[in-house]
């Protein structure tokens, strides 16, 4: 077979398969409404879960401080006091002794498993944790297992089994990002004590959205500390409303990635200023004026869809996906939304299991309780006119 033959034939597969992936050109900033087509949607599909995304004037006052680029990687000379301000303030928000910067959440958790796991070590993932710790714990090449989702018993069948001598890392996501609910942390913490394992947590969609104003994240909102996990994961892209990534740890874990980690090492540090516009998102988070908002969103959305009987999936997150199932009838029902102006992508396979494409709605605190209103009075009346089975299910 062709180079030629082999593109074509993945591509018409893609396609015959009902998973063919289109992106769409979004014309205006982020935010509850985006323009699209000329027509302006209802957003419920970003992980802007704060509305942070559209502000400009952070990064403005950043550019004219520092410039466009940061010139260099971290170890040769693009590490600017904004940077290093930023690890002190995202170590402290998050309640760890040190952070470090990473370009992006993907690369972050590439680095800490590839440079954490040798050969002989053991590495044990939440069947639903995200392609980058799949695809980190795949680089690795050590032996990896995938215990069912957040069945901790089904961890502790495999730790048990597992040669003593071997190290053991357990990772998962906090929330996870195509359901919505949340990992057990207390739970994984004590088993993986107990088998003196090292604790990993992607935090992408807690960090700055969950927590309280003295300590955001996840482990705040399971009333957990540093002492509880090893290696912390948050990303900048989806609450903080940025770009960029972190993890958190200890002393001397840090130092240890700031030597051998080569996602780390062999690449431009992100702009100053984008990390001085960072600094200041994450003032304006910890003050939790828009967490506030957004809480009531989300309450507002569940009370409305189950009074509305709308077999929302069980999540207290932002997140609040509608199982479908079928491909293409999850397709069909984000295309009818479009048409109605709302903006909610269909998930399906490989993102998600197969046979259980999703529409994954996502709240953020701009919006308004009648945007929810309009999402939802829509979603009944077209689930009504396919005849769908989640709805009143
Ligand atoms: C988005 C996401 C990432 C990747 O973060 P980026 O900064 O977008 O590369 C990693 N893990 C989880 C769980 C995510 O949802």
């Amino acid at each position: 077979m062709s180079w030629q033959q082999r593109i074509q034939q993945a591509v018409q597969q893609r396609k015959e398969d009902n998973l063919w992936r289109q992106r769409i050109n979004v014309a205006s900033p982020q935010g509850a409404r985006v323009l699209v087509d000329k027509a302006v949607l209802l957003n419920f599909s970003s992980n802007d879960y704060l509305g942070l995304a559209q502000e400009s004037e952070s990064l403005i006052a950043g550019a004219k401080a520092w410039g466009m680029g940061s010139g260099a990687s971290h170890l040769v000379c693009g590490h600017s006091s904004a940077h290093q301000q930023l690890e002190q303030s995202l170590a402290q928000s998050v309640g760890y002794p040190r952070a470090l910067l990473f370009a992006n959440g993907y690369m972050a958790n590439m680095a800490i498993l590839q440079t954490l796991l040798k050969r002989q070590d053991s590495l044990f993932q939440d069947k639903l944790n995200h392609a980058s710790l799949i695809d980190g714990g795949q680089l690795s090449n050590c032996k990896m297992q995938r215990y069912r989702h957040n069945d901790v018993e089904h961890l502790s069948h495999f730790l048990q089994q597992k040669p003593p001598s071997n190290l053991a890392l357990i990772a998962t996501d906090a929330v996870f990002s195509m359901d919505g609910d949340q990992a057990p942390l207390a739970e994984l913490s004590n088993i993986s004590r107990q088998h003196d394992g090292l604790l990993m947590v992607d935090d992408a969609h807690g960090f700055a959205v969950l927590g309280n104003t003295q300590q955001t994240g996840s482990l705040a909102e399971q009333g957990l500390s540093a002492k509880d996990v090893d290696v912390y994961m948050g990303t900048l892209g989806k609450g903080l409303g940025g770009y960029g990534a972190f993890v958190a740890g200890s002393e001397e874990l840090i130092e240890y990635l700031i030597q051998f980690a080569r996602p780390y090492i062999y690449t431009t540090a992100i702009p100053a200023a984008l990390a001085s516009a960072m600094q200041d998102n994450l003032a304006i988070v910890m003050s939790g004026e828009r967490q506030t908002r957004l809480r009531q969103n989300i309450d507002y959305f569940r009370q409305q869809s189950e009074r509305l009987a709308l077999n929302i999936m069980p999540s207290t997150t932002a997140i609040q996906p509608l199982l479908i199932g079928d491909d293409l009838k999850a397709l069909a029902i984000s295309q009818q939304l479009q048409q109605a102006g709302i903006l909610v992508t269909a998930i399906r396979p490989p993102t998600v299991a197969k046979g259980s494409a999703r529409l994954r709605i996502t709240l953020t605190a701009s919006h308004t309780e009648s945007d929810i209103e309009y999402l939802l009075a829509s979603l009944v009346a077209i689930l009504k006119s396919v005849g769908e089975s989640a709805y009143g299910a």
